[in-house]
């Protein structure tokens, strides 16, 4: 077990960085201090964020674990007859603010504490956006790109058959995450709507899940809403940080839903995508690489190697490439230490969950490079899923304008908030975040009480 040092940490507070896992309540709630588990920096930084608040003591012990934890098993029959076994989880951090909600990813390297970690940050999320759900999140061990379609619906039916006991419309919504889409979702809501008892409200029943085709009652927008709300909240916070988003240059890592659609949208406000690494290599183009183009060649191909006229670098090279803003749209934890130290940026727009470890967060710090945390810049895609729930709910269809402005009024307020925050604490953006949603979930505290 790796023992914390006043180096990692990264919180700071008038500049001064604090040490990590300074809190007594790791110890009252029984957990270890490992600066290399993503769930227990996760908590850090949440623990961070409260003391600076002064949440009481009893609202900083709730949240430093989630209520349920659900680990199932399952077997599923494969294409040549054979079966094999799944592990799937469920965590549900907390639902003082309304149910649980969040994604479930399809991934080889799913384990629970990232799945914990992944939960609480949705609690923030919906928080700090100010929406009536609390956090989740959920996760099937397996390689989604090595099973065939039918293999594909069959893993999906058979998880959420699992979890059905424990989920529910008004209880708990999961949505898409790495790894899942829509289709993956129909099938989530086609399965649950089947199990329950539900022949006389079979529609409602669907509203168990969010990120649906817009056929079965999907929102418009859903799609490229994490996108939408990381460019949201750039434009809302970019000038005070000297940046123009016309012209600016920006890089981005990961061109799946987050990465490309943030990289489309930014593109045709007139920004420039100069590189991009994803798991198939990294490629540079100085005059800017056509948005569009490149979203049908990864689409086509699996990834961004071997686009077009752009010059294939290595990742050092992707990294120490001169932007405005980089926005690391893929997997968590993919800047450390190493990488921050090469990235020549002003800003990071962090499209993806939790994807800067402290140590890196320390080297920005260090440099002045200013983050646009995750629970601010990724909370789009939630923000527009309970539209879709609300919507579901209501039977009515919103317009794709509709949407789109509702989700930048949520985003431009979530941003000012934070600022605000930033104002008030004298601190880094990020612990600024969790403060503007800390200080939501204790208000709702105070009024509810714990029971009895
Ligand atoms: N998986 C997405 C996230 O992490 C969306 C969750 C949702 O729409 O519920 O924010």
């Amino acid at each position: 077990m790796a023992t914390a040092t006043a180096s990692v940490g990264s919180a700071t507070k008038n500049g001064v960085r604090r040490e990590l896992f300074k809190s007594p309540v790791f110890d009252e709630v029984g957990l270890p201090r490992d600066s290399d588990n993503l769930y227990l920096q996760t908590v850090d930084t949440m623990l961070t964020a409260a003391e600076m608040l002064e949440l009481p003591h009893e609202v900083q012990i709730i949240l430093a674990q989630p209520k349920n934890e659900i680990m199932v098993h399952f077997p599923v029959r494969m294409d040549d007859g054979t079966f094999k076994l799944f592990k799937g989880y469920r965590v549900q951090h907390n639902n003082s603010l309304g149910p649980y909600k969040g994604g479930i990813r399809f991934h080889p390297d799913v384990h629970l504490d990232d799945v914990k970690s992944l939960a609480l940050l949705m609690t923030m999320k919906t928080s700090l956006v100010r929406i009536p759900f609390g956090g989740g999140k959920g996760g099937v061990k397996c390689d989604p790109h090595a099973l065939s379609r039918n293999e594909l619906m069959r893993v999906s039916r058979r998880f959420i058959a699992a979890i059905s006991h424990a989920i529910g419309p008004d209880y708990d919504i999961p949505a898409p995450d790495v790894g899942t889409n829509a289709q993956v979702m129909a099938w989530f809501a086609d399965t649950y709507e089947s199990l329950t008892d539900s022949n006389r409200n079979s529609w409602d029943a669907m509203r168990v899940v969010t990120g649906k085709p817009v056929e079965i009652g999907g929102s418009l927008g859903r799609e490229k809403a994490t996108g939408q709300g990381v460019v949201d909240t750039l434009v809302e916070i970019a000038p005070e940080l000297g940046i123009k988003v016309e012209g600016m240059r920006f890089s981005v890592i990961g061109y799946g839903n987050v990465g490309s659609w943030t990289a489309r949208i930014l593109g045709r406000m007139g920004a420039k995508l100069v590189a991009v690494l994803d798991h198939t290599g990294a490629i540079r183009e100085d005059k800017g690489i056509d948005t569009e183009e490149l979203a049908g060649h990864v689409a086509k191909h699996g990834g961004v190697g071997g686009f077009g006229s752009a010059t294939k670098v290595s990742t050092e090279e992707f990294y120490r490439t001169k932007v405005d803003v980089l926005v690391p749209a893929a997997l968590e934890q993919m800047i450390k230490e190493q990488e921050a130290g090469w990235i020549d940026a002003k800003v990071i727009a962090e499209g993806a969950n939790a994807p800067t470890t402290p140590a890196g967060d320390r080297v920005f710090n260090e440099r002045g490079i200013e983050i646009i945390p995750a629970i601010l810049a990724n909370a789009g895609g939630v923000t527009v899923s309970y539209f879709e729930w609300v919507q579901n709910k209501s039977c009515v269809t919103w317009d794709a304008e509709e949407v789109d402005q509702a989700l930048n009024r949520h985003m431009v307020m979530a941003a000012r908030r934070t600022k605000l925050m930033r104002q008030r604490f004298n601190c880094d953006m990020r612990t600024a975040a969790y403060i503007a949603a800390l200080e939501n979930i204790g208000k709702v505290y105070a009024v509810r009480g714990i029971f009895p």
